[in-house]
């Protein structure tokens, strides 16, 4: 038996905003982040088309990066007094991923944290409120996903909650919001999105419902990535749709390795955070060759590598010329090949050396690693993020 969960609309477009027009309910309760789609006009939108829908609205603004328990309990304290019937969140992963906390605390107050962290153990939602999602970026694919990445700033800990009550009722995929991500953030995010892809089609959960939704995923990226990093806006709304395809695949076959690394390099270093999705899209070629080592992994990305048409005969040639796209996709979006070229060097060779061991076992013990298809040591990971470090890739032509 095998579950397969989405939101149950998932409207999509230039324009598609205005369709929160045709939400039926009394009460709206908006989570929105920093500040840029209010300077972009986007939330006067969503007051306006949810007031237009007969609504009362209230605003949460100001959810922060990386949104913490207390955000999350300041919201859902919020909710407790106005009481929404509908939960809208607007912008990156952080609003959206805090919305998905708080709507959990509003429905059961007496829940803890801790008891969250039980994966696909959460009580039963929509009891009180309904789930709208509105991504500003193009890379967490948190509007179709059963995740929400929450941070206690006290412990230094992330809690990645996950289950398929917080996967939202309503996603709006409208790529006009996308068209304000500066650069850097597109290509971050857009190699998120291509990590997802690929993570989910060779994980042991994979099933013939996400594969179709993977590759043609990995398609898009790979065709419109570099275009939408350099202002090309068609090739932006399509990378949009890109990354939500990607988001359905993984929410139902999980990830793999490349994000358990991810997640615990990403703060560990005092030199500053490695950016989420700089990190997969660094980690990603190594990633690749290591699983490959599994033949029905390796045969996996070689499926891969001819659905794109790339060159090659053998599996081995088409896992490097995967490799090798994936490589030269980097270089097109100006992310280093490795660690020590991160950000002019601010991660600490030293620091990472010292601190190698514990994060090789926390990597090893992080929730993505059950669904990678390789089985990995804490060695083999340690000996994988020290040549995610040092190892320079090289671009074929
Ligand atoms: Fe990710």
């Amino acid at each position: 038996m095998a579950r397969f969960t989405l939101p149950r609309d998932i409207y999509h477009g230039k324009g598609s905003l205005a369709e929160l027009r045709t939400l039926r309910g009394s009460k709206a309760f908006v989570v929105v982040g920093g500040g840029s789609m209010k300077r972009f006009g986007f939330l006067d939108k969503v007051e306006q088309y949810l007031k237009e829908a007969g609504m009362e609205v209230r605003l949460f603004e100001g959810v922060e990066p990386d949104p913490s328990v207390e955000t999350v309990m300041r919201g859902a304290a919020a909710m407790r007094e106005f009481q929404p019937d509908w939960i809208v969140s607007i912008g990156g992963g952080s609003p959206i991923d805090a919305a998905k906390a708080m709507w959990v605390f509003y429905e059961y107050p007496e829940t803890s944290f801790d008891e969250l962290c039980v994966p696909f153990h959460f009580p039963t939602l929509r009891t009180k409120a309904r789930f709208c999602a509105i991504p500003s970026t193009s890379g967490t694919a948190t509007e179709v996903t059963a995740f929400s990445v929450i941070t206690d700033d006290a412990k230094g800990v992330k809690y990645p909650l996950a289950d398929f009550n917080i996967t939202p009722d309503v996603a709006i995929v409208d790529p006009e919001l996308a068209e304000t991500m500066p650069k850097k953030l597109t290509a971050h995010t857009g190699m998120d999105a291509l990590t997802h892809a690929i993570e989910a089609y060779v994980s042991t959960m994979h099933c013939e419902y996400t594969d179709p939704l993977a590759l043609h995923a990995i398609e898009l990226i790979s065709a419109n990535l570099a275009a939408s990093y350099n202002g090309d806006m068609a090739a932006r709304d399509k990378m949009h749709d890109a990354q939500c395809l990607a988001g359905m695949a993984f929410s139902n076959a999980l990830l793999g390795i490349t994000h358990s690394m991810a997640h615990k390099t990403g703060a560990a270093f005092s030199g500053g955070h490695i950016v989420h999705g700089a990190a997969n899209a660094m980690y990603l070629p190594k990633v690749i060759r290591f699983n490959a080592g599994e033949p029905e992994a390796a045969e996996r990305y070689a499926q891969i590598a001819r659905f794109i048409h790339l060159k090659g005969e053998t599996t081995a040639e088409l896992v490097e010329a995967l490799v090798n796209r994936v490589n030269e996709m980097n270089a097109e979006l100006d992310i280093p090949s490795r660690i020590k070229d991160y950000e002019g060097g601010i991660i600490d060779e030293k620091e990472f050396m010292e601190k190698l061991p514990r994060v090789a076992e926390l990597a090893v013990g992080d929730a993505c690693t059950g669904s990678n298809p390789r089985r990995i040591t804490p060695a083999q990971m340690a000996e994988l993020l020290k040549s995610c470090y040092f190892d320079k890739e090289t671009v074929k032509k």
